[in-house]
C-alpha cells in the first residue's frame, strides 16, 4: 500500500481567482489602485477598523514603508523579538536602524512585554511586536509602555489576518500594522501584503511613500491639479491582477479561517495525550486572543531529537518543518543588531519547535494519521 503524501503547505484557491483576473484584464485596469485594489482596501478597513489600508507587494514592503513613515534615522533603535522572520528586522536596517532583540514569552513565543522597559535607551524609536502563529502579543501593555516613552508601535501581523485581541483586529492596534498574503499564509495572493495605517496623521504620507514619493493618489482623487515629487518613497503597490486574485480570497476569508480552526482543533485534541505524557507541549492561546489557526506547532520535550522526528514523518510521506534561526544568532543579526538581556526562551524553544502540515483542503483523517506517526516517533526518538 502506498501512502498519500501530505505536503507541508498547499495553497488554496477559492475558484474565483482567475475569473476576477479576467475581469480586471477586460476592464483594462492592469496597473495598481484600480477597482479590485479599492475593494480590497475597503474590506481591510471594514474588517479591522484601521484608518487606511494600502495593498503592498508583500508584508516586507509594508514594513519597509513603516520605517520610511517613522523617519527612521541611522542609529535609531527598534525593539523586536529575535524569534521572527528576517523582514521584521531588515525593513528597519535598510534605513540604518538597529534591531534590539528581546526574549520571548514561554507560553505564546511572542515578545515578552515585561522585558521592554529594560531594553529602552535614549535612541529607541519603536517597538515591533510580532504576532506569532496569529496569536496576539500583550498589546495593552505594549501600547501603554510605548505611550509612556513616546515610542511608535509597528505590528508585524504577517500571520495575523482574521485574528483578534480583546475583540480588536491584529494590525489595527499599533500606529501601523503589516499583513502578508504570501502563499504560505492564510489568505493569499502569491506574494502580497498590506499596510494598515491606524494613526490618521500618517495616512496621507503613506499614500505618497507608496506611490514613488509623489502625491499621485491625491491627483487621481482630483485634490491637486498635478502630481509632483514630495518626499522619499518607492513603488510599493501591487498591480490589479494580484488584487483581483486577493479579492477572491477575501470573499472566502471566513470559511478559510473556520476550516483551518477545525483542523487546528483536531490536532490539539489528537496530541493532548502526548502533552499529558510530557513528550511535547501544545500551543497555548491566552483567553483574550482569538487566533486564526495560521499554524499548528508542537514543542518537543528537550530529550527528543527533532531531526529524527522530522525524518520519521518524512519516511511516512509527511512533510514537517521548523523555523526560525533566531536573528540574534544569525550573521545578519550579529552584524546589524544587538541583544538586550538573556535569550533563554528564544534559544531553548526555537530548538524544540516543529511545525506540522496545515492547509485548507486537509482532512481530519490526515491529522489523525500525522498524530499517529508523531506518537510513534516521539517514543522512539527519546534519548
Ligand atoms: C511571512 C512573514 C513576513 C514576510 O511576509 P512577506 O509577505 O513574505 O514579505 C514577515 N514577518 C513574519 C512574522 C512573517 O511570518
Amino acid at each position: 500500500m502506498t501512502k498519500d503524501i501530505i505536503p507541508f503547505n498547499q495553497p488554496y484557491m477559492t475558484g474565483k481567482e482567475l475569473y476576477y483576473i479576467a475581469q480586471a484584464k477586460f476592464g483594462n485596469m492592469l496597473a495598481g489602485d484600480g477597482p479590485y485594489t479599492k475593494r480590497c482596501h475597503g474590506w481591510i478597513e471594514e474588517r479591522t477598523g484601521c484608518a487606511k489600508a494600502l495593498l503592498t507587494h508583500s508584508c516586507t514592503a509594508a514594513l519597509e514603508m513603516s520605517a520610511l513613515l517613522l523617519d527612521m534615522q541611522p542609529g535609531d533603535e527598534v525593539i523586536m523579538p529575535s524569534y521572527t522572520f528576517v523582514s521584521t528586522a531588515n525593513a528597519f536596517v535598510l534605513r540604518g536602524g538597529v534591531p534590539v532583540f528581546v526574549d520571548i514569552r514561554e507560553d505564546t513565543l511572542n515578545l515578552d512585554e515585561n522585558l521592554l522597559e529594560a531594553a529602552i535607551t535614549p535612541r529607541t524609536r519603536a517597538i515591533v511586536p510580532v504576532h506569532y502563529a496569529g496569536v496576539s502579543c500583550e498589546m495593552d501593555t505594549i501600547i501603554d509602555i510605548a505611550r509612556r516613552y513616546g515610542l511608535r508601535v509597528v505590528e508585524d501581523a504577517a500571520q495575523g489576518v482574521m485574528a483578534r485581541y480583546k475583540g480588536r483586529a491584529l494590525g489595527s492596534m499599533g500606529d501601523l500594522g503589516a499583513y502578508s498574503f504570501h502563499e504560505t499564509k492564510n489568505v493569499i495572493s502569491g506574494e502580497g501584503g498590506a499596510l494598515l495605517v491606524n494613526d490618521p496623521a500618517l495616512a496621507l504620507r503613506a499614500e505618497i511613500v507608496r506611490e514613488k514619493g509623489t502625491d499621485r493618489s491625491r491627483f487621481f482623487r482630483g485634490e491637486v491639479d498635478k502630481y509632483t515629487w514630495q518626499e522619499v518613497g518607492s513603488s510599493f503597490l501591487p498591480g490589479e491582477l494580484v488584487a483581483a486574485f486577493l479579492w477572491a480570497q477575501f470573499e472566502e476569508a471566513d470559511s478559510i479561517t473556520r476550516k483551518r480552526l477545525e483542523l487546528w482543533q483536531h490536532y490539539h485534541e489528537a496530541l493532548a495525550g502526548l502533552e499529558a505524557d510530557g513528550l511535547l507541549r501544545r500551543p497555548i492561546i491566552p483567553p483574550e486572543c482569538e487566533h486564526n489557526a495560521h499554524m499548528y506547532y508542537v514543542l518537543l520535550a528537550p530529550a527528543i531529537d527533532r531531526q529524527s522526528v522530522i525524518a520519521r514523518l518524512k519516511a511516512e510521506g509527511i512533510f514537517s518543518v521548523f523555523h526560525y534561526v533566531p536573528l540574534h544568532d544569525s550573521p545578519g543579526g550579529r552584524r546589524y543588531g544587538r541583544v538586550a538581556g538573556e535569550m533563554v526562551h528564544t534559544d531553548a524553544l526555537s530548538a524544540r519547535l516543529l511545525r506540522l502540515p496545515l492547509w485548507v483542503q486537509m482532512q481530519q483523517q490526515d491529522v489523525e494519521r500525522i498524530a499517529g506517526v508523531i506518537r510513534a516517533a516521539v517514543f522512539t526518538a527519546r534519548n
